[in-house]
């Protein structure tokens, strides 16, 4: 295998070099969340930081890779004889496809075969023990493994309870991950668990992107060669991770410094105590790496941009990214609270933070045009600003489904949990849970050939339930009957609630509204629910209600995404007072919409209604949309799950 990129001739980048190096000195820091577009060398600087890690002394033969000087009293190759090997630290992969079994281990079955016991054989948690784990695209791997993945890093130990095993061990790595923004957003609660986060963007610098150019075509025509001309820098690099690691506990961090740090933490609005403490070690191991062993302010500051950023209570609606002034001003506020005027605003590092999209309002523009000459249609009114957001019930697909892996709907998913086993009549056979079933017993059977003894006690049906997420399709009607202002601002603010849950499902989301004489594909289904929410503040109202025209559109829509995404389950929330006043000549708008609605329900769709009407005099017509679509309906105050008790299963049962 050719040797890998060197870390010493990788160009720029300085943000994330440094907290990989700060990582590798204090891992207690928590680890490295890398943010950036295709093509920016995210991977090949986390590979190379491998080789700067200093050798491993190991117990021989410790799967577990226990330190002989200080063995893990509870690992599961315990207890061990007096030994010793060396060995170079391990950068260890998580491919996002993995199972769970991959990850934390699982029953041993070879051993279980021959010698009838229930052994464990380690997973990748075990394997990175002692080095690196790196999650590439750790947006896209299952919740489920990364629960598990960051519990293990926090706690610095693996506990696994399957099979019939039950084992604890050591499990203290550097955490990896690096993703693209634009495939995803990793869900909030997940972001802070990450000591330190980085955005990576290509340098515009002409004379930094020459020599990035130049050194990957040096390295790719003799990777050998070139590894050896850097090999001294890598080595330098090493020694001062290992002398940093030995002076790390003779740092000292001064009161005025810690009062300091919860300043600024306090002033940029962090949610809980989690971000002191990592600006605390960020700053202690940026002290010692600069040679220093007294942290000063400068520590602080370095600390802080990569430590704060991605911790800042925010909507997930907000942009991304870094607000460097906004750490700046957090910075000051502190430095005046410890009464230190030296407030020096051109210390600013240049962290080139700035979204790369941070686009005005207009480049979303909405596609809906204002229609003249619609005759007596009242005044079309200008976008309603929304009312607070509310946490929103839960809305899911009824019965079981197949989709991408979310939090919405139940599914059968590879990466959920075992909810079941039983013996099957032969379709659905789960063969490697049949096979452990009967593993143990093979000694005791009598097992003496290559024929595995199965009883029938021993056929399993491992039956797993995750969860899925779906395509939510909102269909809004804009018409004049919801327009009057204070209805159609809690009308966006439920649908911002319901979008803000979506985004945090792992949903599709698309859009349809209707108004006027027709019904528009505002957005089209899309996984960027930043891309909704900017559509929805625009929406504009006003004009009559061409309700079937809507759910034809939805039903178009949903066609089509049926075609292109098979698995993922739709739900259609149709957010109406059911008014329906517009229709081709010749129709009854009313009789339009019910054909329409059973145009879906026929199709298989989940659909909820969210009653919009209001005033003394009801008319039961989103009801009756809602019985047509096979549905339920929903009035717009009973979408806040504050007011229900717990999680409700809002639409009817498969
Ligand atoms: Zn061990």
């Amino acid at each position: 295998m050719a040797p890998r990129f060197p870390f010493s001739a990788v160009v720029g980048h300085d943000d994330l070099r440094l907290s990989l190096l700060l990582n590798a000195v204090h891992p207690a820091i928590g680890g490295v969340l890398v943010r950036g577009e295709k093509g920016t060398a995210k991977s090949t600087i986390v590979r190379a930081l491998a080789a700067l890690l200093p050798e491993l002394d190991v117990v021989p033969d410790c799967r577990f890779a226990c330190d002989p000087a200080n063995p893990d009293p509870d690992c599961p190759d315990g207890p061990h004889a007096v030994g010793n090997d060396r060995r170079p630290s391990r950068l260890v992969e998580l491919p996002v496809g993995a199972t769970e079994d991959r990850l934390v281990g699982s029953l041993d079955l070879e051993r279980a075969l021959t010698e009838g016991v229930r052994a464990y054989q380690p997973g990748l948690l075990a394997a990175a023990h002692r080095g690196v784990l790196y999650v590439d695209e750790v947006n896209l791997l299952h919740d489920h493994l990364v629960d598990l993945l960051l519990d293990a890093a926090a706690m610095g130990r693996a506990h696994v309870e399957r099979e019939g095993v039950s084992v604890s061990h050591a499990a203290s790595f550097l955490l990896v991950g690096t993703m693209n923004p634009e495939e995803g957003e990793l869900r909030p609660q997940l972001l802070d668990r990450f000591g330190l986060t980085v955005q990576v963007l290509a340098s515009r610098d002409v004379s930094t992107r020459t020599e990035v150019v130049r050194r990957r075509l040096a390295y790719e025509a003799d990777p050998a060669g070139f590894a050896a001309d850097w090999a001294e820098a890598d080595a330098e690099l090493a020694v001062r991770i290992v002398k940093a690691r030995e002076e790390l506990p003779n740092v000292v961090l001064p009161d005025t410094e810690l009062r300091r740090i919860a300043a600024v933490c306090a002033a940029f609005e962090v949610d809980g105590m989690r971000a002191d403490l990592v600006v605390a070690r960020t700053s202690i191991a940026h002290c010692v790496w600069r040679g220093a062993n007294t942290v000063t302010e400068e520590d602080v500051e370095a600390a802080v941009r990569l430590a704060l950023p991605h911790r800042r209570r925010r909507d997930p609606f907000d942009e991304p990214g870094v607000d460097e002034q906004q750490l700046q001003d957090a910075m000051q506020q502190a430095a005046a609270e410890l009464e230190e005027p030296d407030n020096d605003p051109d210390d600013d590092p240049d962290g080139g933070e700035a979204p790369p999209d941070s686009r005005g309002p207009d480049s979303q523009a909405p596609q809906q045009q204002p229609q003249p000459g619609e005759g007596k249609a009242p005044k079309e009114q200008a976008p309603a600003a929304p009312s607070s957001a509310f946490k929103a019930r839960l809305l899911q697909v009824p019965g079981v489904g197949e989709g991408a892996p979310g939090r919405r709907s139940r599914a059968r998913a590879a990466g959920g949990r075992t909810i079941r086993s039983s013996i099957v009549d032969g379709h659905g056979l789960h063969l490697v849970g049949t096979v452990t079933a009967a593993a143990p017993h093979q000694k005791a059977r009598g097992r003496d050939g290559a024929g595995l003894r199965l009883k029938g006690e021993d056929l399993r049906l491992a039956v797993r339930e995750g969860k899925e997420g779906n395509l939510v399709l909102f269909a809004v009607d804009a018409s004049g009957s919801m327009a009057a202002r204070q209805r159609m601002s809690a009308v966006s603010g439920a649908v911002l609630s319901l979008l803000r849950d979506a985004y945090q499902r792992r949903d599709k989301v698309g859009v349809v509204t209707f108004r006027g004489t027709e019904a528009q594909v505002a957005l089209p289904p899309t996984s960027s629910v930043d891309a909704a929410v900017a559509r929805l503040r625009k929406l504009r109202t006003g004009g009559r209600t061409p309700l079937a025209d809507g759910l034809l559109k939805a039903h178009k829509v949903l066609t089509v995404e049926k075609l292109r995404d098979p698995r993922r389950r739709p739900l259609l929330v149709v957010v109406t007072d059911g008014r329906a006043t517009s229709a081709r000549p010749g129709h009854d708008p009313v009789q339009d919409s019910l054909k329409a609605a059973a145009l879906l329900a026929n199709a298989g769709v989940a659909a909820v209604v969210v009653d919009c009407e209001h005033g003394p005099v009801r008319l039961g017509l989103a009801d009756k949309l809602a019985v047509a679509l096979g549905g339920v309906c929903l009035r717009l105050e009973q979408l806040s799950a504050e007011r229900v008790a717990g999680v409700v299963r809002a639409t009817r049962a498969a």
